[in-house]
């Protein structure tokens, strides 16, 4: 069978395929430790899913605007006014299926073939694929360690060509939790505006985010940046809703008009009930965010405590998310040094988690799939007790390599 060239430019998401191997062989019998998640631990809460069951109850079971309820636009425009202070319109929003759905939508229409799309790295894994499916090139820049993993003005500006079109960015970042000041912001800000390029704002992890700091979506700064803006955001990390698939994107009417006629020929509407859900989520009590976050914050301490104590491993301490992105790289061997381990050989990140799945049974993502192969990913979204034994378990699987 000949499949559509444009298939074979991707690759299957190496998070969403760990997680279902650590889950097939949890099933099997093996005491696996996952810190593969892309997603809280915590339940959805339950006046959100309350308000699901009496939609259903209700018979709200039917198509809905292709671009969403204008109940959960409206929704979404409070919610950006009172946590952003950014005013939008009803014609200004698109709810789509989880913002993935929403990144994946925008890059269809502004992108094609000739464009390139700045992403800095470490990068969600996703954002290289969703660019190379509308034909654009994905231009990786390389934060470095020092830097906090933080993308520099001169080197974003060194990456602007011609055909340069945008900057995806996210922050607190998933892999490495990392998150920007006002300041920093407002530094990469001028260089976007004089270079006149767009920016796609992935705020999935706004309300998870640690030591009290502020979080500044670029839109906020100033009007001009608000016009070179999409913001995305959804309900799937904040409110434990991975499984609802509620996204919405934000940004001019004509951008929105066409993601929501792209939408309306594949997905059309996202689902009604889950729409309702994501109204409570936005209009209904706050605490539960706050709560979560705290818990969330506790076991980045014990996390990264834990992992710095292992000789040989590094790891910055995230600001939010719930990953931490330690280096392990002092473990693989490289080039013609073999003394590290007689028995075992492991040269990057794809063979580290290989080998800690089969020797720990421990289930993480390798560094590689976020563009820095001397590390791997570890999400948090597990309980303290499961860090502690999954991170002893780690400890001693690498030092059986060195020792
Ligand atoms: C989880 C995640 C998303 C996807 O969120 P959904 O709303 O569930 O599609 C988007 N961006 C980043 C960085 C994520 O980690």
């Amino acid at each position: 069978m000949k499949l559509a060239s444009r298939i074979a430019l991707i690759k299957p998401s190496p998070t969403l395929t760990i997680q279902a191997k650590a889950n097939a062989l949890k099933a099997s019998g093996r005491d696996i430790i996952g810190f593969g998640a892309g997603e809280p631990d915590f339940d959805t809460p339950l006046n959100i899913k309350e308000a699901a069951i009496r939609a259903i109850h209700a018979g709200f079971t039917k198509y809905t605007p292709v671009g969403g309820t204008d109940e959960l636009k409206d929704a979404v425009i409070a919610k950006l006014q009172r946590d952003n202070q950014l005013t939008y319109r009803r014609s200004e929003i698109v709810i789509s299926c989880g913002a993935k759905h929403s990144l994946f939508n925008v890059a269809q229409v502004l992108f094609e073939e000739g464009d390139e799309v700045l992403i800095p790295s470490p990068y969600w894994v996703s954002y290289p694929d969703i660019v190379y499916l509308t034909g654009a090139k994905p231009v990786v820049i390389r934060t470095r360690v020092g830097d906090g993993f933080k993308l520099q003005p001169s080197q974003l500006e060194a990456a602007i060509t011609p055909r340069t079109r945008a900057i995806i960015i996210s922050y607190p970042s998933n892999p490495a939790g990392v998150c920007y000041s006002r300041r920093e912001l407002e530094e990469l800000a001028a260089v976007i505006l004089r270079k006149g390029i767009m920016i796609i704002s992935d705020d999935i992890y706004e309300k998870i985010i640690y030591d009290d700091q502020p979080f500044f979506t670029l839109a906020s700064l100033s009007d001009e940046l608000k016009r070179v803006s999409i913001v995305i955001n959804g309900v799937s990390k904040s409110y434990s809703m991975t499984g609802w698939r509620i996204g919405y994107a934000a940004g001019s009417e004509e951008i929105v008009s066409a993601m929501t006629k792209y939408q309306s020929q594949n997905t059309s509407n996202p689902t009604s009930i889950a729409q309702k859900a994501a109204v409570e989520a936005l209009n209904g009590p706050q605490e539960g965010v706050g709560v979560m976050a705290r818990e969330f914050q506790k076991r980045r301490d014990l996390i990264v405590e834990r992992l710095t104590a292992i000789p040989g491993v590094t790891c910055l301490k995230p600001q939010g998310a719930f990953y931490v992105f330690p280096d392990v790289g002092s473990y693989y061997e490289r080039g013609d040094r073999f003394e590290i381990c007689p028995h075992k050989v492991i040269r990057n990140s794809a063979e580290m988690a290989t080998y800690l799945l089969d020797e720990a049974n421990v289930a993480l993502v390798p560094g590689g799939d976020f563009g820095h192969d001397d590390h791997i990913r570890i999400s948090y979204a597990t309980s303290m007790e499961q860090i502690e034994k999954g991170v002893e378990r780690i400890r001693l699987a690498l030092l059986k390599l060195k020792y």
